[in-house]
């Protein structure tokens, strides 16, 4: 994943990377993998019957390696607040990217398809050929709502003929992103009409109506 990040012009993480492989047993880390800053957990699910090792999804490794490059480069931001309120686009642009990069490395949409039907997740945790949209997919969930823009990229990746230019492009645009967006001015007042806001994937308009899988 190192190489082909590189390939395409971000040779971000040059320095060695540990990873911790079937370290503990609890269930938020066993059953589940992370990147925790310069290290990578992944783990061994033994309350999954039979137990499922996640170090055996290379996909789901890529995932966290790729969240290693956003963090040295553009450090899209966790969850964070603004002038409107909690505001995690960031973080969903940050899963977007962890499963656009290793899908178009693998050349196959889908993530997780060894773990997710051992975990209760059905075939696979995202398969990004499901297009989902803008507010309406919007579920205030980093992962789901990730899949905006992890999908739009991989139709226009597709609709490229797989086009390595496009990956180049969209990995120089993620380089190019600021940890957080520009703050959204003047704060809106009960005393005045607020300014109008542009509609943005950070301030759906509608509540969701799609409930987090
Ligand atoms: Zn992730």
């Amino acid at each position: 994943m190192h190489t082909y990040l590189a390939e395409n012009g971000v040779a971000a993480l040059t320095s060695q990377f540990q990873i911790a492989v079937n370290f503990t047993q609890d269930p938020q880390l066993a059953c589940n993998a992370a990147y925790i800053g310069d290290a990578i957990v992944v783990g061994l699910c033994d309350m999954a019957t039979p137990s499922v090792n996640f170090a055996y999804d290379s996909v789901i490794v890529m995932h966290e390696y790729t969240h290693g490059a956003v963090d040295k480069t553009s450090q899209l931001a966790m969850p964070s607040v603004d002038d409107w309120g909690l505001m995690g686009m960031p973080g969903a642009l940050n899963e977007a990217y962890a499963d656009f990069f290793p899908s178009t490395f693998l050349n196959d949409p889908v993530i997780g398809r060894h773990v997710a039907p051992a975990i209760g997740m059905g075939p696979s945790m995202r398969n990004l050929d499901d297009f989902h949209g803008c507010p309406d997919d919007l579920v205030g969930e980093s992962h789901d709502d990730g899949r905006i823009w992890a999908s739009a990229n991989w139709a226009a990746f597709k609709a490229s003929n797989k086009d390595p230019q496009l990956v180049k492009a969209v990995l120089e645009a993620m380089v190019s992103l600021s940890s957080t967006p520009p703050s959204l001015t003047p704060r809106p007042s009960p005393c005045r009409s607020p300014a109008p806001i542009p509609r943005a994937c950070w301030r759906p308009s509608t509540r969701p109506t799609r409930a987090t899988a």
